[in-house]
Parts: structure tokens; C-alpha cells; sequence
């Protein structure tokens, strides 16, 4: 057996962790990093197969020593570049061998633009693919800054973008941007504990706490210093102009050139829970909408999406966050139905951009599922036939691009080929299950609410400085 002072960066060896049943299980895990603290030896572990969020410090009686596998002699030489080795990524373990059905780019064999599809319920059951996420990350590149230059990081410079892209290349998968790097986040009255590796300033992290002010962003060393910042800051909704508001939820547009400062403290607290796409910090070419609740104290922002203002590539989201204390509540979709009422305003059809993450395609694949079911069985037979209606129809109504539509047709495993004809068939337990979960979709966007006019970026001098106030729907 393993002494262990033989565990090192790069070995693989199973490691005691508690799942979501709460029972204790040995999965693979390779050891990413060894610290020493007062004499107590702590061992940063990836779960092999399992999502990077759940890495974590462990000691050393967590480690099965007798199952260690050492690094390959060959294997040791790239550390600054990571170890070779696991390539993670399934988002849970239950799922990770499933098909991935989701790429726009998979070849499509069935109905084309022009197919008429029909649709009729039918007895029997459906089955139904699962989609997970693929195995793939991204990775950001590490920046140094100081605290008191969080308005100016102007002067940093930014790797070079692809195409408007906010995903990167993996040149800068090393293995610090491998293990995350906050303890925990304080944010108004929420302590977030981060998932991934951000670029804070590293002085920051080896903080306890980092103290973030709700309202602006800004990011301090200590409970102290926020005190200090929020009776100077009158922030208490996000900067730019609110264009949706109903009930308590309301949506700001935030211009990533006018409001640098904020959109980039943004990209960093979302990069602790983001990991397979890289900010930049040129977020000139992009605009946040960031969605936030209200009470009595201010707009508490839950979440938000970017978008670039030109997309070469119909791309409606770039990144897309709820964060932590208000996932699972309806947030995430309501996100998603604001990015397609922009594209509706727009006249275009949209897609968010690839690769999307384990949570943010659960999202998507759910919200197109209802809103193309809604669609369909909502639709009305005139003469008694079958009703009918073309992929590019529902694409139009949804601003769904046409590519999501005919995947999510093909997820829900609705289409079939009868005499010669694409026919689309629901049957009962697609449409009790669709039934099912719209009464509980309460959470949903009112057209109505939504003061937006879309802005022609093409037409717009890239380095001119202009005043742009299209709108301004005044807060309170
Ligand atoms: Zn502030």
C-alpha cells in the first residue's frame, strides 16, 4: 500500500464522497494539487467522469491508497499545460453515457424546411432521449489585477477574440484555471460558494470571504471595506436602462462599452459558476441583460444572459447564468423566454451559443420542448384532417432557430414517417407530462411589459464616442 506522502499531482486513486442519496460511494479521482497546511496534509481531487463543480480539498483518510494509480512517466512533463489524463465533464454521473442528441450541426435525415407535419395524438408511450452535455470545457486565462483598478482595467490586455466568441481556445488550460480559486462570495444577503476557477485578483483568494457590493459589483477584501463602498455607492439597481418590469421581476440593459466597470465584475462573479465558456475583458461587443427581483431595498440581481450586439451566427445568448440561491425555481427559463422575446422584437430567429453547459441545456432543451408543444397542440383542424404546420412556421412563432426546432422534435421523438408524409405524433404521456409541467412554469415574461426597441450596431461608428439614450423607463 501507499504511504501518503506518495500522493501526488497527476495520480488517480478512489475517493470517499458522500452522493445525493447521501450515501458513500469510491469513484476515480485525480489528484490536481497537494498543500500543506500547519502539518496536515489537504489533496485537491476531480471526480473522473463527474462535473468539475464538485472538486474539492479532501484529507488524507478520504483516499483509498491501496487502489493508487501513479502518473505515467511521460505524463509528468506537461504541468504547466495539465495533466493529461481525465477530461471531465458529464454533469452527473446518472446521465453521463446517455447520447447527445443536441448539436445543430448533426446531420438531419428527417423533415426539411418545406415539410408539412402533422399532428394527432396517439395512444401509447413515447420514449424519450436524453440529452447530456458535451464533454467538453473551457477554460479562462488567469488575470492579476489590484482592487483599487477595478475601473480601469481598460489597460489590461485581452487575448484575441474569435469572431465575437466568448469561447476560447484551450491554450490557457493550465492547471491553476483547473481548481477553483473562492472560497465563498458575499453577496447582499446570499453567501454564493463558487464552482469554478475565476480570475479575482490573487490576492484575493486566499481571502475566507470576498465581500461583494449587490448593487454595482465591486469587489472587496473585506466586510469592513463594503461597509465603507456602500455609503459612497447609490447604486441599487444595475446600471443601464430597465426595459421589462412585471410584478417584481425586471430586466436591465447594460451596454458592455458605456458600463465597463460593471459588466466586468459581472463576468468574473459568473465565471465561478460558468466553466466552458472564457470572458474577456473587451466587453465592448456585448450587451448584459440582467434579470433582478425587487423588495424594499433595491433590484437583487438573480441572473443574467449576454448577448453580442452584432452575431454573425444568429447567436440571441453568448453566456447565461441564474445564480446559485435561485436556481431551480423557474429563473433559468424565464431568462431564456426574454432572450426570445428580444429576437421576437427583432423579426429574427436565435440560438445560444455552443457549447452550452450541463444545466444550461437542461434548461433549453425543457424550454424549447414546452414552447413547441405548447404550439402544437394548441394548433386547430379546420376540416377535420389532421392539423398542419412547417418547421419554418414554428421557427417564425417562436424565434426558435429552425435547426433547435427540428432537434427538439427529434428529443421528444415525435416524428414519424407514414405514406410517404412527416407526421408529427403526441402521445398521452407527452401531453400529460406537458400539461404537468406548464401548471407548474408560473414564472412567465409579458410581452406586454417589455419596452425594447433593437438597436442597428452595424450602423453604429465602433470607436466614436456618442451619447446613446434610446430609453430610459424611470425606476420608482
Ligand atoms: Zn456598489
Amino acid at each position: 500500500m501507499a504511504e501518503v506522502e506518495e500522493v501526488t499531482e497527476g495520480c488517480h486513486l478512489p475517493v470517499l464522497r458522500r452522493n445525493q442519496e447521501n450515501e458513500d460511494e469510491w469513484p476515480l479521482a485525480e489528484i490536481l494539487s497537494v498543500k500543506d497546511i500547519s502539518g496536515r496534509k489537504l489533496f485537491y481531487v476531480h471526480y473522473i467522469d463527474f462535473n468539475k463543480r464538485l472538486d474539492e480539498w479532501v484529507t488524507h483518510d478520504r483516499l483509498d491508497l491501496k487502489k493508487i494509480q501513479f502518473p505515467k512517466k511521460e505524463a509528468k512533463t506537461p504541468t504547466k499545460n495539465g495533466l493529461p489524463g481525465s477530461r471531465p465533464s458529464s454533469p452527473e454521473r446518472d446521465v453521463k453515457r446517455k447520447v447527445e442528441v443536441v448539436s445543430p450541426a448533426t446531420p438531419i435525415p428527417a423533415p426539411t424546411e418545406t415539410t408539412q407535419a402533422s399532428v394527432f395524438p396517439q395512444n401509447g408511450s413515447a420514449r424519450r432521449a436524453v440529452a447530456a452535455q458535451p464533454g467538453r470545457k473551457r477554460k479562462s486565462n488567469c488575470l492579476g489585477t489590484d482592487e483599487d483598478s477595478q475601473d480601469s482595467l481598460d489597460g489590461i490586455p485581452s487575448a484575441p477574440r474569435m469572431t465575437g466568441s466568448l469561447v476560447s481556445d484551450r491554450s490557457h488550460d493550465d492547471i491553476i484555471t483547473r481548481m477553483k480559486n473562492i472560497e465563498c462570495i458575499e453577496l447582499g444577503r446570499h453567501r454564493l460558494k463558487p464552482w469554478y476557477f475565476s480570475p479575482y485578483p490573487q490576492e484575493l483568494t486566499t481571502l475566507p470571504i470576498l465581500y461583494l457590493c449587490e448593487f454595482c459589483l465591486k469587489y472587496v477584501k473585506s466586510l469592513k471595506c463594503l461597509q465603507r463602498h456602500l455609503t459612497k455607492c447609490d447604486l441599487r439597481h444595475p446600471p443601464g436602462n430597465e426595459i421589462y418590469r412585471k410584478g417584481t421581476i425586471s430586466f436591465f440593459e447594460i451596454d458592455g462599452r458605456k458600463n465597463k466597470s460593471y459588466s466586468q465584475n459581472l463576468c468574473l462573479l459568473a465565471k465561478c459558476f460558468l466553466d466552458h465558456k472564457t470572458l474577456y475583458y473587451d466587453t465592448d461587443p456585448f450587451l448584459f441583460y440582467v434579470m433582478t427581483e425587487y423588495d424594499s431595498k433595491g433590484f437583487h440581481i438573480v441572473g443574467y444572459f449576454s448577448k453580442e450586439k452584432e452575431s454573425t451566427e444568429d447567436y440571441n445568448v453568448a453566456c447565461i447564468l441564474t445564480l446559485p440561491p435561485y436556481q431551480r425555481r423557474g429563473y433559468g427559463k424565464l431568462l431564456i423566454e426574454f432572450s426570445y422575446e428580444l429576437s421576437k422584437v427583432e423579426g429574427k430567429t436565435g440560438t445560444p451559443e455552443k457549447p452550452l453547459s450541463d444545466l444550461g441545456l437542461l434548461s433549453y432543451r425543457s424550454y424549447w420542448s414546452q414552447t413547441i408543444l405548447e404550439i402544437l397542440m394548441n394548433l386547430k383542424s379546420e376540416t377535420g384532417e389532421r392539423p398542419q404546420i412547417t418547421i419554418n412556421e414554428i421557427s417564425e412563432i417562436t424565434s426558435i432557430k429552425k435547426e433547435d426546432v427540428i432537434s427538439t422534435l427529434q428529443y421528444l421523438n415525435l416524428i414519424n414517417y407514414y405514406k410517404g408524409q412527416y407526421i408529427l405524433t403526441l402521445s398521452e404521456d407527452i401531453v400529460e407530462g406537458h400539461e404537468r409541467a406548464m401548471l407548474k412554469r408560473i414564472l412567465r415574461i409579458d410581452s406586454k411589459c417589455l419596452h425594447f426597441t433593437p438597436k442597428d450596431w452595424s450602423k453604429r461608428g465602433k470607436c466614436t464616442v456618442r451619447v446613446l439614450r434610446s430609453l430610459n423607463v424611470s425606476l420608482l
